[in-house]
């Protein structure tokens, strides 16, 4: 159980996202990941994240699993 006046920053851990849009179908999603600090910048793994849509895959240098939300749908016009 966390405080409940502890500000999310205060974690060593936080989670970070951001928006990418499939250069094959279109779709829009939202890719969450979570940062850890002390790896900041010797993060060397890669994980690998797919396209909620089309499967399409992609990677990250993160040590967490990513987390994909799909956003907008995609506008290749196929199924
Ligand atoms: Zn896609």
């Amino acid at each position: 159980m966390l405080p409940t006046d502890s500000k999310p920053s205060a974690t060593p851990a936080g989670k970070v996202a951001f928006q990418q849009t499939c250069g094959a179908c279109g779709c829009v999603f939202r890719v969450e990941v979570t940062w850890q600090r002390s790896f900041s910048y010797k993060v060397t793994e890669e994980q690998r994240y797919a396209c909620p849509e089309c499967q399409r895959g992609c990677r990250i240098k993160t040590a967490s699993t990513p987390e994909v939300t799909l956003i907008s749908q995609r506008t290749d016009g196929l199924t």
